[in-house]
């Protein structure tokens, strides 16, 4: 396994639409093991290939409970409204308000090609559409309605140190 670099939004790969997966082959495990690392590594809680220069329709998403790897991902059902703050690991140091479905559930296959749903709601939610977007070449800014302020986020760190 290996860290892969976290590209930021500059990246002209960032904004365009990646490819499907049609070979679960030992490249493809190594890009989602390396993912994988990085995401920890960066302490995020998702990942789409195109934030590692892979523009292929690759996801993985980690809540806090279990890595789920996403490999041609499709959103087939959402409901509700969730309206909170966001980031994304190529927009660093960032955090907007963003007002996403509240569920959302997903059809993807997994590293070996089987087909699977996942679904959620609250934060796994949120996470399956804006890592989804990026597969097709969208940033969560350009829907986002309010850019948090300096002070806002400041508060929200030592809220979260005294947690
Ligand atoms: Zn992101």
């Amino acid at each position: 396994m290996a860290l892969r670099k976290i590209l930021t939004v500059e990246e002209p790969g960032l904004h365009k639409v990646s490819r499907p997966v049609t070979k679960f082959d030992k490249k493809l495990h190594e890009l989602l093991d390396d993912m994988a690392q990085t995401l920890v590594d960066a302490n995020g809680v998702g990942l789409a290939a195109p934030q590692v220069g892979i523009l292929r329709r690759v996801v993985i998403i980690d809540t806090g409970e279990e890595l789920v790897e996403l490999i041609n991902p499709e959103i087939v059902e959402t409901s509700g409204e969730q309206d909170g703050m966001e980031g994304c690991l190529s927009v660093p140091g960032e955090y907007w308000l963003v007002k996403r479905p509240n569920y959302a559930k997903a059809r993807a296959q997994d590293r070996h090609g089987e087909w699977f749903e996942l679904e959620g709601e609250g934060l796994i939610a949120r996470c399956i559409c804006h890592e989804c977007d990026h597969l097709d070449g969208h940033i969560y800014t350009e829907i986002a309605y309010r850019k948090l302020t300096d002070e806002e986020i400041e508060a929200m760190h030592s809220g979260l140190e005294e947690a």
